[in-house]
């Protein structure tokens, strides 16, 4: 018995150490569950994946509140329990990361992980991570120490039946304030991630703390103060005025005071909290369907190539096993091409992307992953961009074909939409829907500023350089963006 058991484990040890791909097992049940704003493929229990589901869009809509538009789709992979995310939590290291959950905001969407039989655990850092995608894409600049007093503000909340908890205490941000010493309030004021002593990748610094209880405080305290915020906020952004100062005409008391006040705060040890009823949050539904195993290695595959790019050797063997069992698999096709391209492998990717667009059908995805690519690859060539052009270049042609596809079947891809504007940028007709698509992806992005430098290009092409200057005085340089501040200033003075 103990032989056997001793060799069970020496076989474990040894999958686990040779870096082999662990595909799922052949008898994995997945299901997908479709809700308004997010796609869900789960391997543990239909009411469970559906009580998850639920909870991520209610979150959404008490955060994100009514009438935003999300710029991109949200996949959420939920694992049945420790042994099936295992794999897919593997760090850099080969190592699995000491987490229940996973938020990564890329060019393609969001892509979320959790573990269904880890309690409330994984919910926070979803929430934070959540929080600061829906912040990022609505305000392009917010100080440091808002986004994440708000990101670990919202991590807290939880859902209990029909109701919704906001604004529980963050406990180890509570016991650190107990413990120790606060940093001085202009230093978290004016915090950076350049600075010293910021460290996001650990989220227990004294930094945090400070941010949070900074932010609870002005939330929770009073509703007067809570009515302030967002007039301090906008004074901030503007940024004429020292912080400080600012803060003392906002709320009529000074930093030595709110330091004391904070003190008190966090020693009294009696945080407020919002309570909302489900009918605040509005009903969601969901559709549930079950999935071929071509289907989820598919998600899975593109699940670890997004949320840990490193492992794209793993993610290519979900998308060929994928693909085995279903040559028609659209999306493994696409995806494995990216793979290929990334690895300078273009003809075999070439192959894929085709199949891929022969057998989309009215999926978006192949079209869309097609049509980017294609515009990078544009890209990256430098083509002549301070003159107007005298022909459309046939790659710029084609990636508009395939983006154009990918928008009438999926509207709301604010990627699509800019980088559709780029292939019209070199279009001598083109100006005018390039101006549009820019402007249509700028509503969706506000904080990119590389959309906003294309459409400085476009302005310029349409001999509009009033416009193209407004852009740069009052979109580019406030951002402080200097990458992009620069080349536009150069367009601005090159392109006659
Ligand atoms: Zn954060």
């Amino acid at each position: 018995m103990i032989s056997l058991l001793a060799a069970l484990l020496l076989c474990l040890l040894a999958g686990g150490a040779s870096g082999e791909t662990t595909l799922p097992p052949a008898d994995d049940e997945w299901i997908r569950v479709t809700t308004p704003h997010f796609s869900i493929v789960s391997n543990a229990r239909q009411g469970a994946s559906k009580e998850i589901a639920l909870q991520l869009e209610r979150f959404r809509a008490l955060v994100e509140g009514e009438g935003s538009v999300s710029s991109r789709p949200s996949t959420i992979v939920i694992f049945r329990d420790e042994v099936s995310y295992w794999p897919y939590k593997m760090n850099r290291q080969g190592k699995p990361a000491n987490v229940a959950g996973h938020f990564a905001s890329t060019r393609d969407g969001n892509y979320i992980g959790v573990n269904a039989d880890a309690g409330e655990t994984p919910y926070s850092v979803i929430f934070h991570e959540y929080t600061h995608y829906l912040l990022n894409q609505t305000f392009a600049q917010i100080p440091l120490w808002m986004n994440e007093g708000r990101a670990e503000f919202f991590s807290t909340v939880r859902m209990r039946g029909d109701r919704a908890e906001v604004g529980r205490p963050v406990e180890h941000h509570v016991r650190l304030l107990r413990q120790r010493k606060m940093l001085p309030l202009d230093q978290v004021f004016l915090m950076t991630t350049k600075s010293p002593g910021y460290n996001e990748g650990t989220r227990q610094g004294l930094f945090y703390a400070q941010s949070w209880v900074l932010y609870h405080y002005l939330m929770m305290n009073s509703a007067e103060q809570r009515r302030r915020l967002p007039f301090f906020l906008r004074r901030m952004e503007e940024g004429d005025v020292p912080t400080e100062t600012l803060f003392e005409s906002t709320y009529g008391y000074d930093f030595e005071q709110l330091e004391k006040k904070l003190k008190l705060y966090v020693q009294a040890n009696m945080f407020n909290f919002l309570e909302y009823r489900d009918r605040d949050l509005g009903s969601v539904e969901s559709q549930v369907q079950p999935m071929t195993r071509a289907d989820y290695l598919h998600e899975l595959g593109d699940y670890l190539a997004h949320v840990t790019p490193w492992r794209a050797e793993d993610a290519a063997a979900h998308f060929r096993e994928s693909l085995r069992l279903d040559p028609k698999q659209a999306r493994s096709h696409a995806s494995l091409a990216r793979l290929l391209e990334d690895e300078g492998k273009m003809l075999e990717a070439n192959e894929h992307y085709a199949a891929a667009i022969e057998n989309a059908g009215e999926d978006y995805f192949p079209f869309f992953a097609y049509g980017m690519s294609s515009v990078d690859r544009f890209l990256a060539r430098k083509p002549k961009i301070f003159a107007r052009p005298k022909q459309i270049p046939k790659e710029a042609l084609a990636a508009r074909g395939l983006l154009a596809r990918s928008l009438s079947l999926s509207p709301g891809l604010a990627e699509a939409h800019y980088a559709l504007g780029i292939t019209f940028l070199f279009d001598p007709n083109g100006i005018a829907p390039a101006i549009e698509a820019f402007e249509t992806a700028r509503e969706m992005m506000p904080t990119r500023m590389d959309v906003v430098y294309y459409e400085v290009l476009a302005c310029l092409q349409a001999g509009d350089r009033k416009s193209a200057t407004a852009l740069i005085e009052q979109v580019l340089e406030p951002s402080g963006e200097k990458n992009w501040v620069q080349p536009a200033r150069q367009a601005l003075s090159s392109f006659r």
